[in-house]
């Protein structure tokens, strides 16, 4: 069986944090293929390699001197490489990428540099072949990632190799110029070498130990999540939940492999088993919540609107000619309400509130901004009765005024609206009634 192990860069941010994915790796044997990040932070007022990359990016755009900065990260390196007596020196590859940064490498090789650097310090620390991804993981012209060729590319040369180091983030294009995947991409990187290699199992190592039920920064120590399914994950992540890129849990999705969110600094928890499906039942009959302030509801009213065959798509279309794409539509008999991201919405309400007019003939329209949308999730809200009920009656009990609610037909997540004030407050109560009270 072989397992693929991701550090991120809080795990790989010092030679002492090095140790500790070291002794994790080196205690299983299945651990056989390391994708790193960069090394990030290492204290709370730190800067991320990536960052001081991306800095260093801009000054080359600047046509200033970037040289002193390259070296601090180089010194960066070298704390680690001699914390952990590496015989290694990085002095060649600062030479080449201080050259290619000189000669117009574009901003995705400079932040490409962070990986592609810590994955030749991981390699050399712990004795395995070193696999850049440039030669394995692939984007097209228009910069979409490759996963046809990237998969058949990658199992080829992977399944050649023991144990091998393959750097997070970058990948390259046709022409052969690097490109990376969004912020925190190092995730879909290891999710693509799962699914290359055929995996048992991802483990994503981070520094926490998994998904907690709600925001630490709401809830004092909530209760982590023990298995959660990919899509009960998606529909959190979506809400703001962030601990794993959005985007790396379709490789191993596809291929069936679950992803064991692990923390570097106690790698005895167990963590949260994201899963394809499971027959285990939550403890509580929600899985998570998660929530996003910052909406606007549009609600339409028209007589008769149901029977009006083409009306949801003539108020869609209003939408979508200004450009808004929208999160949220609860329906009823004569309204209809879209919820819509305030920022995005703004400069735009009166052409969309005219193109509705225009477009489908509403009755009238009512806005109200500063809303919060919240998702309380769980797969066993669908053999439980009076789960809405619950909330309701415990947002009603915190004198929350409660916009909307909202069952998706999956019956996997119920949406509440509420003010942007009463955000933190319902996120408690719900907690609260679900977890506290374990009913
Ligand atoms: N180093 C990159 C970032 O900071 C990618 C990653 O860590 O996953 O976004």
């Amino acid at each position: 069986m072989i397992k693929v192990v991701k550090f991120g860069g809080s795990s790989l941010a010092s030679a002492e944090q090095f140790a500790k994915a070291g002794k994790i790796i080196q205690a299983d044997k299945e651990r056989r293929y390391v994708v790193p990040s960069a090394p990030g932070k290492r204290n709370a007022k730190d800067t991320k390699v990536t960052d001081m990359l991306y800095a260093c990016y801009d000054l080359v755009e600047a046509g200033e001197d970037f040289r002193v900065p390259l070296m601090k990260i180089k010194d960066r390196y070298d704390t680690i490489i001699n914390g952990l007596n590496l015989k290694l020196s990085l002095e060649e590859e600062f030479k080449k990428i201080s050259e290619n940064l000189k000669n117009g490498a574009g901003q995705a090789y400079a932040a490409s540099r962070g990986e592609y650097l810590n994955g030749i310090v991981m390699a050399g620390f712990l004795g395995y072949e070193f696999v850049d991804s440039a030669e394995v993981i692939f984007f097209d012209e228009e910069g979409v990632f490759d996963a046809d060729r990237t998969n058949r590319v990658l199992a080829e040369r992977l399944l050649g190799l023991d144990c091998a180091v393959i750097p997070g983030f970058y990948g390259s294009a046709p022409d052969g110029t690097i490109r990376t995947f969004s912020r925190g991409g190092s995730d879909i990187t290891g999710s693509i070498v799962a699914r290359a290699v055929r995996a048992s199992c991802y483990e994503n190592w981070t520094d926490v130990s998994g998904f907690l039920i709600a925001d630490p920064n709401i809830i004092k120590n909530p209760q982590t999540i023990k298995t959660i399914t990919y899509r009960e994950l998606r529909e959190l992540s979506y809400m703001g939940a962030s601990v794993l890129h959005e985007d790396a849990v379709f490789p191993v999705r596809k291929a069936g492999i679950p992803i064991n969110i692990r923390n570097t600094n106690a790698p005895d928890d167990e963590g949260t088993w994201i899963v394809e499906s499971t027959c285990q039942q939550s403890k509580y009959t929600i899985t998570g919540i998660a929530g996003k302030k910052g909406f606007v509801s549009v609600s339409i009213d028209k007589d008769m609107m149901n029977a009006e065959v083409g009306f949801g798509r003539k108020v869609l279309t209003a939408f979508e000619e200004n450009d808004i794409s929208f999160e949220h539509m609860p329906s009823g008999i004569d309204t209809m309400t879209i919820f819509v991201h305030q920022p995005e919405f703004e400069g735009k309400e009166q052409a969309v509130i005219s193109a509705i007019h225009r477009l489908a003939q509403p009755d009238s329209i009512e806005l109200e901004g500063d809303l919060a949308l919240i998702a309380v999730v769980g797969r066993g809200m669908k053999s439980t009765r009076g789960t809405a009920g619950r909330i309701f009656s415990a947002l009603a009990h915190a004198n929350i005024n409660v916009k909307m609610i909202d069952q998706g037909s999956s019956e996997l997540n119920i949406i509440i609206g509420v003010s942007n004030d009463d955000f933190e407050n319902a996120i408690r109560a719900v907690y609260d009634i679900f977890v506290v009270t374990q009913i």
